[in-house]
């Protein structure tokens, strides 16, 4: 069995609060969220993070982008605005190693980040 929990998720495995998807990509709410709205988007093909994104095809990083900003725009956040983010390693606390995308708004968010 994958023990990758967003793959699992991806699968349809996991629960999870999906907001938008296609056959490449998954939009789902973030369990333990960090603003008003935290949408976490992953690529459905499993990559470790970000630092690994040249093993996504050229389609796929071009599509990933579009599919996050309609994401935002579905979880009703393009005219107030949002954040997108992305951890690599460990400095960065990244927790999940399955390539993924935050979207946060809802709020005004921090200046400190
Ligand atoms: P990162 O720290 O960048 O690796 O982010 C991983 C994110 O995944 C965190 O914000 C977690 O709250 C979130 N997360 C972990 N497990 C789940 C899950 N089962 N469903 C939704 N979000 C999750």
């Amino acid at each position: 069995m994958n023990d990758c929990i967003f793959c699992r998720i991806a699968e349809g495995e996991l629960p999870a609060q999906i907001v938008f998807q296609d056959d490449d990509f998954v939009a789902f709410r973030d369990i333990a969220p960090k603003a008003p709205v935290h949408l976490v988007v992953i690529p459905r093909r499993h990559v470790a993070s970000f630092a690994d994104v040249a093993e996504l095809s050229a389609d796929e990083r071009a599509r990933m982008a579009v599919f996050l900003a309609e994401a935002a725009d579905r979880a009703g956040l393009t005219s107030t605005g949002y954040r997108v983010v992305t951890n690599h390693g460990a400095n960065s606390r990244q927790s999940v190693f399955h390539l993924h995308w935050h979207i946060l708004g809802g709020a005004l968010l921090s200046d400190s980040m």
